[in-house]
């Protein structure tokens, strides 16, 4: 039974689709089967994957309003060791439109059912808001959520708005919805701003960051112009490596075996 996280900040640009990318490509690498869910109508995920987001006809704005199984919707690519349900600018319409739908807020959980014994994991890229389509992204989190947070000024800004949000979701829908992690991301090490927004953001979530921080790197923000994850475009680099390192502590909090020869491989 696939384990589902959702990458959930209603901020943009603190690293979600980047983390949910990555995290979805080195699971792979590690020999897990994932199904990354872009959930989000500007589809940075899908487009950072090399996948022109106009092109999509059948991606998860048809699997959520549409009714149609989710299965031959699902895009999958062997050189990234992942699968994709893309999405598209009509994803924007689904906000109005599952308005109107019984069971509005499962929507995502009900489409994604049949899909959850053929993953390990499955990893959902939310978009920049609290929207009904977050909330789907919510009740679908079975193994949690998980909150990127740039180690910049203003880090903790909207984390209550955020929080309030997911127990509003516990009280009222899903009582088992529980926070998996919070990553740090974007992290500069020679400012004192980062040391102290890491120190923060410990205290605000205590017990909940993940040891793992993910440095600013440019080969980050340069992957998703070539179409490619960090773990193909750059599989050396400095950010490569955390993210692998993150995906590793992930993997060991859900206790999941990595095989010793993956494990000291250098990527
Ligand atoms: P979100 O999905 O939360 O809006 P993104 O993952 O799209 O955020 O990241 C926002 C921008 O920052 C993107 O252009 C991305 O390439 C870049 N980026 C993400 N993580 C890093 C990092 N660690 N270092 C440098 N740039 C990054
Ligand atoms: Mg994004």
């Amino acid at each position: 039974m696939a384990k589902i996280y959702t990458f959930v900040n209603q901020k943009g640009g603190v690293g979600k689709t980047t983390s949910a990318i990555s995290l979805a490509a080195f699971l792979g690498y590690f020999g897990q089967k994932v199904l990354l869910i872009d959930l989000d109508p500007q589809a940075n995920a899908t487009s950072s994957l090399g996948i022109d987001k106009r092109s999509v006809r059948n991606g998860t704005y048809e699997v959520l309003m549409g009714n149609q199984p989710i299965g031959p919707h699902i895009l999958h690519n062997p050189r990234f060791r992942l699968s994709i349900l893309p999405s598209s600018p009509a994803l924007a319409g689904a906000e109005v439109e599952l308005i109107q739908l019984p069971n509005r807020e499962r929507r995502l959980l009900e489409v994604l059912t049949p899909a959850m014994d053929r993953y390990d994991y499955i990893l959902i890229d939310c978009p920049p808001s609290l929207s009904l389509l977050t909330i789907n992204g919510l009740m679908a989190a079975r193994q949690g959520v998980i909150i990127p947070v740039q180690c910049e000024y203003l880090a903790l800004e909207g984390l209550g708005q955020l929080t309030q949000t997911i127990q509003r979701v516990q009280t009222s829908l899903f009582p088992e919805l529980t926070i998996r992690g919070v990553i740090l991301t974007m992290y500069d090490g020679r400012t004192r701003l980062a040391i102290d927004v890491v120190n923060e953001v410990r205290k605000y979530f205590p017990d909940k960051v993940f040891q793992t921080v993910i440095p600013r790197s440019i080969r980050l923000a340069e992957a998703p112009s070539y179409g490619l994850p960090i773990s193909i475009f750059a599989p050396d680099s400095t950010a490569a490596r955390s993210y692998a390192q993150l995906t590793r502590e992930l993997l060991a909090g859900d206790g999941v075996f990595i095989p010793e020869f993956v494990k000291q491989d250098q990527v």
